[in-house]
């Protein structure tokens, strides 16, 4: 699992923490203080390096409109939500982050 964040939420100004937001591959961005919910938009997805050749992915969807990394390089496309932690666990990790990061 890694810890992407989003754009800064209005309420704190803090970047946004991206969650698997249900099973099946869609995300949200989720105030890192509140834990609320937010779309997200394809351009507010940070870049992705590829774990495998360092090549900057480009960013797109696949067929379910779940948001994917694909390397050109490597021709491999990992899912988004396949890359960051499920909102529940997040909300289990969250007073650990709250004292290491904040
Ligand atoms: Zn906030
Ligand atoms: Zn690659």
């Amino acid at each position: 699992m890694v810890h992407l964040y989003g754009a800064k939420c209005s309420c704190h100004s803090k970047p946004s923490l991206i969650v698997q937001s249900r099973k099946g591959g869609q995300v949200s961005q989720n105030c890192v203080v509140t834990g609320i919910p937010r779309k997200i938009t394809l351009e507010q997805l940070p870049e992705w390096k590829c774990e495998n050749c360092g090549y900057i992915c480009e960013k797109g969807q696949d067929h379910y409109s779940s948001y994917t990394y694909k390397c050109h390089q490597c021709n491999m496309t990992v899912k988004v939500a396949d890359l960051v932690p499920f909102w529940s666990e997040y909300f289990e990790e969250y007073g650990f982050d709250a004292k290491r990061e904040y």
